[in-house]
């Protein structure tokens, strides 16, 4: 594959330098992105700066563009999911559905009303609270969901009237220079500029004097790292970052259901999901029904290269995090706790590793404390409910979580013991554009869908008409008009 561009005020930047793309399958540098130069992401902003100040004003014909970026995505599924797949690694399927998510989210922005609030309709004023675009944006994603989690961001940024540079993560930028190659013929130019190099061009952004707002999904190290940088000029930002979410089973949950639904929460994606599962707490009666049950979906489903069409689970993105869950898994076992199924890499090219439930290890054990992204699971009994919520608690953590019984008012109560930003109840990973997204302490700051979402791209402005001619009474200083 060849011919991935940058795209700055909707136009080919040539690319200075380049570097190389990885197919996780098996290792190999298949494709070349371009490397963004300091001058380049400075065309950039102010690309998206001039193309904001009409871009802003015109509400009815960002919604159309909307709708046109979707039937583009939904027309584009056959050029982009291959892209996908062999920077990503994930199942064509997969790859398709992270497109059709991407268009679902431009159409569900498209329709979101944003009426202005009315505060004050009175003889003396109509006050209206209304909500200003931010300016320009700048929007860095990881590799994980490279389009999904783009357009979380692109979507609503344009709805309010911003304007974007994005940069995918270096892991994966083919698929988000492409689309934005694609959308070329119906959004204006510099309304969406697509960049792509190393960390250090995120770090650019946000310390370039143009955007007023990051929008950011990565981990938590660098999430800090990005609120620092963002602070001197006092850009907003929006932080998604990582999370560790338990799943608390309860006593009267069926093990062998709630093992098959846990397994599809923790596996999605091999694992790689911000809010996937990432420790399983379990009552000692259910225990070996619970880790039987994971054990015998982990063991029979299909792991291969994501182009094959049995593949359930592809590989691991990429070299280092593939490395880092081959550590966490050796560090559990080296410290008493076994395999049930799994345990280590697969033999033979490319970054692929058996679906691992690990059992006899607790809290204290780097993979149940640290968030592992990958295809391995830890299983850790409990006897106490009370107990077991302050573990699942005692964590910088607090992205996601799910409580799994067969009395849901008992389970939606313990969920709403829990400290995160989403709490489900017999299900995880059920994501949706009108549902905010967020997390609780390291795991971000803001949320992202909804519009709550879409607030996080404005500025909030009171537009105060006095309906009298001295509207201004000098001796109470405004305060009454
Ligand atoms: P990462 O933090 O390494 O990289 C994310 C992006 O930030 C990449 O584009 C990277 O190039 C860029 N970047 C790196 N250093 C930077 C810097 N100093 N300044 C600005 N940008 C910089 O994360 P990753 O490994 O790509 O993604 C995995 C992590 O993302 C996991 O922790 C996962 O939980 C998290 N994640 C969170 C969400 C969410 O919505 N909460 C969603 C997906 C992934």
């Amino acid at each position: 594959m060849s011919d991935f561009v940058m795209t700055i005020a909707g136009d080919t930047v040539p690319a200075e330098d380049s570097f190389g793309v990885v197919n996780p399958a098996n290792g190999e540098v298949f494709a070349h992105a371009p490397e963004c130069t300091p001058q380049q992401l400075d065309a950039a902003f102010d690309a998206a700066s001039k193309a904001q100040r009409d871009w802003k004003l015109d509400e009815a014909a960002r919604r159309a563009t909307l709708l046109k970026m979707a039937d583009v995505l939904l027309a584009s599924g056959g050029e982009l999911a291959p892209v996908l797949t062999a920077e990503q690694g994930k199942p064509l399927g997969d790859a398709n559905i992270e497109v059709f998510a991407a268009a679902i989210w431009c159409q569900y922005f498209a329709n979101l009303e944003t009426p202005p609030q009315v505060i004050q309709d009175d003889a003396e004023a109509l006050v209206e609270v209304v909500r200003r675009p931010v300016g320009v944006v700048a929007a860095i994603t990881p590799w994980n969901f490279p389009l999904t989690l783009a357009f979380w961001k692109i979507a609503p940024a344009l709805l309010a009237g911003n304007t974007l540079v994005l940069k995918p993560s270096p892991f994966t930028p083919l698929t988000t220079l492409k689309v934005v190659e694609l959308l070329r013929g119906v959004v204006p130019p510099g309304v969406i500029n697509v960049v792509s190099g190393g960390d250090e061009l995120g770090a650019w952004m946000t310390s370039h004097p143009v955007p007023r707002k990051v929008s950011f999904t990565g981990s938590i190290e660098t999430g800090k790292k990005v609120a620092l940088s963002a602070a001197p000029d006092l850009k907003r930002v929006t932080l998604e970052l990582g999370g560790n979410d338990p799943a608390i089973v309860l006593d009267d949950a069926d093990p062998a259901v709630v093992a098959k639904a846990i397994f599809a929460g923790a596996f999605n994606n091999n694992g790689q999901v911000c809010s996937a599962i990432k420790r399983v707490y379990v009552p000692e009666a259910l225990y070996d029904g619970v880790v039987e049950g994971l054990a015998a979906q982990a063991s029979s489903i299909k792991v291969g290269d994501g182009t094959e069409p049995d593949s359930k689970l592809g590989p691991i993105n990429n070299a280092p995090q593939y490395e880092r869950v081959k550590e966490l898994v050796a560090d559990a076992l080296s410290h008493g706790a076994t395999a049930a199924t799994g345990g280590g890499p697969i033999e033979g090219p490319g970054y692929f590793f058996q679906p691992t439930i690990l059992t006899d290890l607790t809290d204290g054990t780097r993979i149940v404390d640290e968030e592992q992204f990958g295809p391995a699971l830890p299983v850790i009994s409990y006897r106490d409910i009370d107990d077991v919520v302050e573990r699942a608690n005692a964590t910088h953590f607090g992205l996601s979580g799910s409580v799994w019984g067969t009395d849901t008012d008992r389970a939606a109560e313990i969920a709403g013991r829990l400290e995160c930003g989403t709490a489900w109840v017999n299900t995880h990973l059920a994501l949706a554009p009108q549902q905010p997204f967020g997390g609780f302490k390291w795991s971000g700051v803001g949320v992202e869908n909804g519009p709550w979402g879409l607030a996080e791209f404005t500025e909030v402005q009171v537009v105060h008409r006095s309906k009298s001619a001295d509207g201004l009474n000098l001796n109470t200083g405004g305060l009454v008009s």
